[in-house]
């Protein structure tokens, strides 16, 4: 809108200033060709009348002088221009073949030597704002040249027109932008509202399906279970496919789980402040770290992690601690044997900084992109490990947002990646 506003504005802006000039300079022409008409009879009383000393006679001067001064006072000089005489922003010069100034009126000065005696002659002198025309006039019966007329102008008033007319256009596109902008919002809103509504019922589904298939989830796990229980009745065939139901329905505990978690952030995202609490970052980490030790030495990954104590935020410690489990579990499943987790808690201005830094197998920067979409599982990633839903960065990220944090990313592929949480501090 801005671009289409501003170019209209500046073609209207082209066109009026084009026309005003020349417009302008059609009545300067006209003033000269009727100042032309007594040339001649300039020349002639100014032979007549001058005295050779008189370096600024005006023709009013010569007309007081001379005995032709009817002639000169009936012309169309002051029939046709009243307003010339005495007006400051004009002056007008009757020049000889020579090129030299006979008469004037008006006092403003055009440093303008060079111009042709064949064409109307035009000169802008900025710097001054003024503007200067020069007919070359003949002789109607030989065609001979007999002087010219320099009328001067000022551009003042066109300049105070020109800049009228530039706020005027500024203040109007502003006012049409502002009522297009708030037309285009009000449309916007008004079309997006069944596309809203179709996404929160959405997102209401998910919520509901994760909800409900929670129970008859619990209810196949426990009969497995039950069944389990009572091993020595059951055949070893038998045994092996109920072992088999009761890992995958743990795992589809675990989506329906992940798919709950995140449909409800998305609804209560303007309500989270309700459930926050003041929280010891600090503390968390240091429970994590002792929580994964086990599992990186039985990788036979080493483990470091330095923590700033007394770092404080506000949120709900489950989610903290899912975010944190998440990258940090991840940096151990992704990072082969022999290699190294480097997780640190810093302090920068008022963010949390928990980085996690692994040697492990990197992501290319193609995929990098995708890293947080749900259910997304990369190539090495797939490869190097089995299991897995893609839903563990969604859900860091998620409840970072929730936090008014976020996640950053870098990698480099087979090299490792460094995650870095930002969570705003208080206290
Ligand atoms: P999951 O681990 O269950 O596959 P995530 O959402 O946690 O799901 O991760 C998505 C994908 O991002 C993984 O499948 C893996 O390809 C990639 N990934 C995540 N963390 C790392 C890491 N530290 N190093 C390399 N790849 C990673």
């Amino acid at each position: 809108m801005i671009a289409i506003l501003g170019s209209t504005s500046l073609i209207i802006y082209e066109i009026i200033s084009h026309n005003l000039f020349r417009q302008f300079e059609n009545n300067a022409l006209k003033t000269a060709t009727n100042a032309g008409l007594i040339l001649d009879l300039v020349k002639h009383e100014h032979e007549e009348y001058f005295k050779p000393n008189d370096f600024n006679l005006t023709l009013k001067d010569l007309i007081n002088r001379s005995e032709a001064n009817i002639n000169i006072a009936n012309n169309n000089v002051y029939k046709n221009n009243p307003y010339f005489f005495g007006n400051q922003d004009i002056s007008i010069q009757w020049l000889n073949e020579e090129k030299k100034v006979l008469v004037k009126e008006g006092n403003l000065i055009i440093q303008w030597e060079e111009f042709s005696p064949s064409k109307i002659n035009k000169y802008y002198d900025y710097q001054n704002n003024l503007f200067s025309l020069i007919l070359p006039i003949k002789n109607h019966k030989n065609d001979q040249l007999i002087g010219y007329i320099k009328i001067i102008e000022s551009t003042g008033f066109l300049k105070n027109n020109l800049f009228w007319l530039k706020i005027s256009l500024i203040l109007g596109g502003g006012f049409a932008l502002i009522l297009t902008t708030g037309g285009a919002f009000l449309l916007t809103k008004q079309s997006l509202q069944p596309i809203i509504a179709s996404f929160q019922e959405l997102k209401q589904f998910t919520a509901d399906a994760s909800h409900e298939l929670r129970t008859p989830l619990t209810v196949i796990k426990t009969s497995a279970d039950l069944v389990l229980n009572n091993h020595e009745e059951i055949s070893q065939d038998n045994l092996h496919k109920i072992k088999t139901i009761v890992s995958a329905t743990e795992e589809m505990n675990i989506l329906v789980n992940d798919l709950l978690l995140l449909a409800r952030m998305d609804k209560e995202i303007t309500e989270k402040e309700k459930f926050f609490i003041k929280l010891p970052l600090d503390e968390i980490c240091e429970d994590l770290f002792d929580l994964l030790e086990v599992q990186a030495q039985s990788s036979q990954i080493t483990l470091k992690c330095d923590l700033t104590p007394n770092l404080w935020i506000k949120g709900n410690a489950s989610h903290v601690q899912r975010l944190l489990t998440n990258i940090l579990s991840n940096a151990l499943q992704y990072t082969p044997k022999k290699g190294k987790v480097i997780f640190t808690l810093k302090k920068e201005l008022h963010w949390a900084i928990i980085t996690v830094e692994d040697t492990g197998i990197g992501i290319n920067s193609q995929e990098l992109k995708n890293i947080f979409h749900r259910f997304w599982r990369g190539e090495g990633g797939r490869s190097h490990r089995k299991e897995g839903s893609g839903l563990g960065l969604a859900i860091a990220e998620k409840i970072a947002i929730h936090h008014g944090g976020k996640i950053t990313v870098e990698s480099v592929l087979s090299q490792g990646s460094t995650f870095r949480i930002y969570l705003p501090i208080i206290g």
